[in-house]
């Protein structure tokens, strides 16, 4: 077998040139309303206090505490108006949730415990000054900052936008991925399958899982192994992405062009590494831009995604957290291992009663059984350290979800 020109690299120092080499999109302003799922690359602070007046927190009556016995009713104080009434003792005003509480009143009572007969109101509870009304700025004082730099924009946060009336905003823009599958026996999967055909099952999943590493994917196609089908897609790729994901073409074949052109039009930095699966994962730099080149087999690729590239589009997002946990678990069962590379055997973890983790694999581990993957929540790392499990050893395990 000849020698791979590529020295194997192991899984941390990989980790660490990938994260060296990649850096947060510069900051653009947008509209809060396309800013959903982007990094916010400044504070954001409200300029005026919410609520900006005194409000009611019920529908109901204002009036003053102190007062006794039936009150005379003056007007109607809706939401959204300012009727400019002034109640003086022994008054109340209809006042509705939201409304801007009259001046003098120092109190709502809630309709329900009230009686209204001939203007006058009986009320049926004992009243302090302050009942149910939200004084100016409880819930956002003048000034304030309601959201920090680095924070992730999700639903709440864009409601915040809106509720401080932040219009444009500052924010790291979602990483633009361009992903392609090469390969001459890939086929896109409505097709027919003619003879030595697959179809292509790393293209859809990786688009996907860029989708959840909060990335946009666009989509390359299918590349065909020829050096000028490859150029074309990766010119292609570099005009309308921020990065490249290729699948297939890194392994040891003849036709294995991606690596050879990686090094030859950008700058290779790695090209193996000590891990299983995922040994030919490929990554460098071209014009500037990462280029991450995942293995062909389905598993491979997923697997090296949510190790290795996963972490470096949140980078380029701006996040401050790049990984997905990691966390102690127990084996439910002897788990053979290699120790020449780190291996990440896909894995089913559960939580136990005593809050600790209990981890049992999905089965056949092999690179090209895209079921191994099925239902997984997490992937245990298995050092290049260590050889054979027996049950019941505590062993790493990257989570993907929260348990
Ligand atoms: P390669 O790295 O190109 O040698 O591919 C390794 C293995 O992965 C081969 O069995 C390929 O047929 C398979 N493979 C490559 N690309 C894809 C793909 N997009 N979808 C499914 N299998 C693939
Ligand atoms: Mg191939």
């Amino acid at each position: 077998m000849p020698e791979s020109p590529y020295p194997m690299i192991p899984v941390d120092e990989a980790i660490a040139i990938i994260l060296r080499e990649v850096h947060p999109l510069p900051a653009q302003s947008l509209p809060f309303t396309e800013a959903a799922g982007c990094v916010l690359a400044e504070p954001v602070r409200a300029d005026d206090p919410l609520p900006p007046f005194p409000a009611s927190t019920v529908d109901g009556y204002a009036l003053i505490a102190a007062d006794h016995g039936p009150r005379r009713i003056v007007g109607d104080q809706m939401a959204g108006y300012v009727a400019g009434m002034r109640l003086s003792a022994g008054e109340a005003a209809r006042v509705t949730t939201g409304a801007p509480v009259p001046s003098g009143a120092d109190a709502v009572v809630m309709v329900e415990d009230t009686q209204e007969q001939d203007g006058l109101l009986t009320v049926n509870a004992s009243l302090s000054a302050g009942d149910n009304i939200r004084p100016v700025g409880s819930d956002i004082a003048a000034g304030e900052t309601v959201l920090e730099k680095g924070t992730l924009l999700r639903a709440a946060e864009i409601g915040l936008l809106a509720t401080v009336g932040r219009a444009v905003v500052r924010v790291h823009p979602r990483p633009r991925v361009g992903v392609m599958s090469t390969g001459d026996e890939v086929v896109e999967p409505g097709q027919p399958l003619q003879p030595g055909q697959i179809r292509d099952a790393n293209r859809y999943a990786l688009m996907e899982a860029v989708r959840q590493a909060g990335g946009i994917p666009v989509d390359l196609g299918i590349v065909r192994d020829r050096e000028d089908a490859l150029a074309r897609t990766i010119e292609r790729g570099l005009a309308e992405a921020d990065a490249l994901l290729t699948s297939g073409g890194v392994s040891m074949g003849q036709l294995d062009l991606v690596k050879p052109y990686l090094a030859r039009h950008g700058v290779l930095h790695f090209g193996r590494i000590r891990a299983k699966p995922g040994k030919p994962l490929t990554f460098g730099l071209l014009r500037g831009k990462p280029f991450f080149a995942l293995p062909g087999n389905p598993v491979s690729a997923l697997v090296t995604f949510e190790v290795f590239v996963r972490p470096a589009l949140r980078q380029m997002a701006g996040h401050a957290d790049l990984h997905h946990p990691r966390r102690p678990v127990t084996l439910a069962h002897a788990v053979r291992h290699h120790p020449d590379r780190t291996e990440f055997q896909r894995a089913i973890i559960t939580p136990r009663a005593d809050g600790t983790l209990t981890a049992a694999t999905t089965g056949g581990q092999q690179s090209s059984r895209l079921l191994s993957l099925r239902g997984a929540n997490g992937l245990l790392i298995l050092p290049h350290s260590q050889g054979d499990f027996p049950a019941g050893a505590q062993v790493e395990a990257m989570l993907f979800d929260c348990l």
